[in-house]
């Protein structure tokens, strides 16, 4: 099972809607997939379609209690899980201040999880994070081996990216040896602006100058698959519905299929062909 945490302190860079839409692109390719929202404000739940009533167990009662994670995990298709998260869990980052080993407990409760199949009952494990450097988000490093990081080509993308990297690799030495920074998507991508490929170069530079230093982020890549701003993307979230349910044939539907195939280490070019065969 790959376990990997989407993380960028900032909001609105695609973080979300990398989440929900790499999720659903990974179990319409067969995989089974389960997707856990760690962000309060409960965008990843919502845009599958997972509005939380008053009293229905969420990840923040696993995180603050004794609830496990099958008890809230729910199917909603074939090979899509999803660990919903509900507004109550901004309480969580409080109530777990003062806590000692707070930064560990969703790894225990994953292992404890595991523990109960022969085999992992997923071949993924996604994590949607919240815009911030708090304790959730430290949970998830904590909790997975990979860190996938969506950055919106903008000319501030990398600031902020050196204590993002840092917090990684702290993480890395005194909790989660085996954590690292694997992905970079660029998410938002307007093709053909001066802009987009300035950065593109800014954001290849950067962690290829960082190659030599620590061994956290000595494998990240930068996708070659880019998102491009696609209106489609931010509509499907109103309709409760991830990509492919809401517009199967959209630029977003095909760039994240084709991340989801680079993803998975296969060539991405037949995947464009297959999609343009489709078409006729
Ligand atoms: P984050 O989770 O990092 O805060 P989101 O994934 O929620 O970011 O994206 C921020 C906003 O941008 C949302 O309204 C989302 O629908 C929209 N958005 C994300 N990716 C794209 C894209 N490729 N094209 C157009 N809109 C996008
Ligand atoms: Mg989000």
């Amino acid at each position: 099972m790959r376990s990997i945490a989407v993380i960028n302190q900032k909001g609105g860079v695609g973080k979300t809607t990398t989440a929900v839409n790499l999720s659903a692109a990974l179990s319409e390719a067969g995989q089974r997939v389960c997707l856990m929202d760690l962000d309060p404000q409960a965008h990843a739940s919502l845009h599958l379609g997972l509005a939380l009533r008053e009293g229905e167990k969420s990840i923040y009662d696993v995180l603050t209690g004794d609830t496990t994670l099958a008890e809230v995990r729910r199917q909603i298709s074939q090979n899509l899980w999803v660990i919903p998260a509900h507004l109550d869990l901004a309480a969580a980052e409080m109530e777990l201040a003062g806590e000692v080993g707070r930064e560990v407990i969703l790894r225990d409760k994953l292992v404890a999880d595991l523990a109960t199949y022969d085999q992992p009952p997923y071949d993924y494990l996604l994590m949607d994070c919240a815009p911030s450097l708090g304790v959730l988000t430290l949970n998830a490093l904590t909790a997975v081996d990979e860190v996938f990081l969506p950055l919106q080509p903008h000319f501030l993308a990398l600031h902020g990216l050196s204590k993002l990297l840092r917090t990684i690799d702290i993480v890395a030495q005194r909790l989660n040896p085996t954590l690292k920074l694997t992905g970079v998507v660029l998410c938002m991508y307007e093709s053909g602006t001066r802009l987009a490929a300035e950065v593109t170069n800014d954001v290849e530079e950067f962690f290829s100058r960082r190659t030599t230093s620590p061994a956290v982020w000595s494998q990240a890549q930068s996708f070659t698959t880019r998102i491009r701003r696609n209106i489609r993307l931010a509509e499907a979230p109103s309709f409760g519905q991830s990509i492919f349910d809401y517009a199967p044939q959209s630029h977003g539907a095909e760039d994240y299929r084709r991340l989801a195939r680079e993803v998975m280490g296969l060539p991405i070019g037949e995947a464009v062909t297959a999609e343009l065969e489709a078409r006729g």
